[in-house]
Parts: structure tokens; sequence; C-alpha cells
């Protein structure tokens, strides 16, 4: 363990009275939590007022940083005009009109309606009942088993967290729920065997999914939910050609993909949406984080013209479409989000971020040559580094040493904010990151890298 110091006030009323997402409960006492206080451009601020390069944008969220003048003033008039309205029993408010336009407008697949969430989870919730609520309108009662994939992060509602292939979801919370399945997860460095080419590994996946849906029956399988590119499960980007021999599979047993854009959205990977990148071809689409760049909660559902019609076919049958959430398409986060795809459209936001990737790039596969990093993967402007024991054999650290939350202290220590998902250290800087301030962030990492070797050797 580093050494920690005593906790201040702040730290000590904090940890009597908040319950902390994603904390090891039992240690918050004694490590007492980083309090923030102020963020500007892609640096946030401590209560100590020292300075981080807030290298995760948040959780994956802030693309446009912090203290954005144009989103600031965006909120303020839309609290101004209607602080809240709801779009319940046929009403509306035109923020999430226009949101919802500008959604159609840039899906990367043809999109005729968009559902809002307040979430991410609920936004994955959302789908699955949507997807239920289809094959009872096309009187397919038993089409309703959902596929997902181990290392899978969809969220953590009760259907989300079951989606989520985590054991940290699933362990002490009577997870996963029925109707779930989880197939193999897409990552070569760690499940590819021995000898096996990343054509065969892609090959064994798409057989090994086949012969779940004929284990369990086409007819019982409604739909697929991927990320393009996983994120809280260790940011796997998936081989060349994945995507494309899981859909023939999914086409061919009548089971729609839907993409969870939930980190992937807004030029993440380069383009607008992931499923460009990876070349996925979904049905539906969940979105949220980088929405409204996190300036305020907001998810979405976007769905084409046939599925929609189902709704309204069962809607009809049944009365009304008994689903919603009271600040789904609240008027703060659609205000946001229509700023938000704005700013990213005029600031080029997306040509930004490419124009830099080659830097993203150049600085993982140097990470991938320090000794304790296994592999460096990335896509666009999100990677991670898996620290390992025996760079060779690709032995991992036992768990229990702790050395990718420890690593991630000493980065945070050396001024960057980066996240550790067990033993790999995930990058997703603020996509409006200049390029001294990515190289940086980069120098802090391994200086952290650096000191994490001399603390484990
Ligand atoms: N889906 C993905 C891919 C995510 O990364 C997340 C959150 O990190 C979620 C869903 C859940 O979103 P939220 O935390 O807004 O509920």
């Amino acid at each position: 363990m580093l050494d920690q110091p005593p906790l201040t006030n702040l730290q000590t009323r904090d940890v009597e009275s908040l319950i902390h997402p994603y904390t090891p409960l039992h240690k918050l006492k004694s490590t007492g939590t980083l309090i923030m206080q102020r963020g500007e451009g892609v640096h946030v601020f401590d209560t100590q007022g020292r300075g981080y390069i807030e290298g995760m944008s948040g959780l994956w969220c802030a693309g446009l940083g912090f203290g954005d003048e144009e989103m600031i003033e965006a909120a303020t008039e839309q609290l101004r005009t209607l602080p809240y309205y709801h779009i319940f029993s046929a009403k509306s408010i035109e923020p999430a009109i226009e949101l919802a336009e500008k959604l159609k407008e840039i899906a990367p697949v043809p999109i005729s309606k968009v559902f809002f969430t307040s979430s991410g989870s609920e936004a994955n919730d959302t789908q699955v009942k949507l997807a239920w609520y289809m094959n009872n309108a096309r009187g397919r009662p038993n089409k309703k088993k959902i596929i997902s994939r181990i290392k899978a992060y969809h969220g953590v509602t009760v259907m989300s967290a079951s989606l989520t292939g985590l054991p940290g979801n699933h362990n002490g919370w009577d997870l996963p729920v029925d109707r779930v399945l989880h197939t193999d997860c897409p990552h070569f460095y760690r499940f590819g065997a021995e000898g096996e080419s990343e054509a065969e590994f892609t090959a064994r996946m798409a057989k090994s999914l086949r012969e779940l849906i004929e284990r369990e029956g086409p007819d019982t399988i409604a739909a697929m939910i991927a990320e393009p590119v996983m994120g809280a499960g260790g940011v796997i980007v998936p081989p060349k050609g994945y995507f494309e021999a899981i859909q023939a599979v999914l086409d061919e047993h009548d089971i729609i993909l839907i993409s969870d854009e939930v980190i992937t959205g807004f030029g993440r990977t380069g383009n607008w949406w992931g499923s460009q990148t990876l070349n996925m071809k979904p049905k539906t689409i969940s979105t949220a984080k980088q929405l409204t760049s996190a300036y305020a909660p907001l998810g979405a559902v976007m769905v084409p013209e046939d599925i929609y019609q189902s709704y309204v076919d069962h809607s009809a049958q049944l009365g009304t479409f008994g689903h919603g959430f009271t600040y789904g398409g609240h008027p703060l986060g659609c205000a946001l989000g229509v700023k938000a795809i704005e700013i990213y459209q005029k600031r080029d936001i997306i040509g930004h971020v490419r124009k830099l990737m080659p830097l993203f790039e150049s600085r993982m596969k140097r990470l991938a040559e320090h000794p304790l990093v296994g592999e460096a993967r990335y896509c666009g402007f999100v990677g991670g580094a898996e620290l390992v024991a025996d760079k060779k054999t690709r032995r991992p650290f036992d768990p229990k040493q702790g050395v990718g939350p420890q690593t991630a202290k000493l980065i945070e220590n050396n001024g960057a904010v980066l996240r550790a998902i067990g033993d790999t250290i995930a990058i997703c800087p603020p996509m409006i990151i200049r390029e001294d301030e990515l190289n940086e962030l980069f120098d802090r990492f391994e200086k952290g890298l650096n000191e994490a070797e001399a603390w484990v050797s």
C-alpha cells in the first residue's frame, strides 16, 4: 500500500454520508476520496488546489471538457425558459423534438424515432423492453432472450446489469436474471488459443455464437447487444471482421443487433459512431454520455420505422405505450444535447480527434514497450494498457496485489486522472484536448508506470 495522509474534514464528512459507486467500501475510511472542486478545459482541480489532466473525460463522457461557455449559456437559457416539462401523454417540448431530429440526421443507420432516458442503463433497459414489446406485437411471444458478451458493460439496473458480463455486477446482486445469455468476449490477446490467427479466432467467436443460438433455439432469442469497443470491460477492441462474422449469424436467425454506443458515440472512435468504425450495422442504438458531453444526464434509444410501427400496432391493442421516465427528454438535457452536437459539428471536434489519433496511437505503441505492459490497445481516442507480471508469458498479476489501482494512484499523484479496470489502465481524454496536453497526459501516465514498476519489483 502507498502511504496515506490522514483524512481532511471534508473527506471525513464524505465517508460519513455517501455511498460511493464502484468503490471498495471497506477501505474508504482509511483511503478517503479525492474530492474535485472545479474544472477548466481538460483539467480538474481538487479541494486542495491540485490540478489534474482528466484523462478519462470523467466516466468516458465529458468530451468537451469542463467549463465550455456555450454549453453553460445554452443550459442557462433553457433553465430560464422552461426548466422542466415532460413528453408523457402527448405533451412535448421543442428541445426534445430538435434533438431527436438531429440524432436521426447523424445516425449511422436508418433511424425513424428516438426515445429519451436519463442514463445509459435506462437506455439499455428500455432496449430489452422494446425488443419484448416488438416481439409480442409481432406474435412471437417466445422470442425474448437477449445475448450479451462476457466482459460487456451495459449498466447497472436489474436488466442492464444482467446484460453486463462482469462478475462484480453479478456476484452478490442475484444477477443475471433469466432470459440473458452471454457469449464469448472477442479479446484476442487474452482468449486467443495458442497458434490461432486473428481470423481463426474471429471464426471461432462466430461459431460459438451460432452454437449458443442453436442450443437455445433461434425462436427464443430476440436480440444481441454489443458495444463496438468494450469500455468498462477493459477497452477491448475486437479483431477485424468480427462484427461482419457475428452479424451474418444473427441475420440468419432473425436476431436484431443493438449497438451500445454509450461510450463510442459522438466522435470517440474517430467517426460519429463506433458502429461506423467497427463496421457494425445495428438495427437499434443506445447512447448517452457524450450526447450532452455530460453537462446534463441524458440517454437515448434510436429505432427504425419498421420496429417503431410494431409499437404503434401494440399500443393500439393495449390502449397506450406504457413506458417512460419522468426525466426522459428533460429540457435541460435535450437543450444541451442539441448544443453539444452543434459544437461537435461547427468546431469539427471529430476532425480534431482524427488529427490527433496518430499521436494517440504512437503514444499507445510506446506504452506497449513498457516492461509492465502486456498489451496496449486502442481505437480512436480510447485506449487501455494491460499490466502483466510477465510480458513474455502474459501472466497476469495476482488480483490481490491491486497493481492496477495502485498504478492509477501513482499516475494520479503525477497529475493525471486515469482509471484502473482490474490491471488495465484506461485512457479516454476529452476530445478537445490539445496536442501538447495529450503529450503531457501520456508523459504523466508513463511516469506513474515507471514508479509502479519500481514498486512491484
Ligand atoms: N453502456 C455502456 C457501454 C457504458 O459504458 C455505460 C456506462 O459506463 C452504460 C451503458 C451505463 O450508463 P449509465 O452509467 O449512464 O447508466
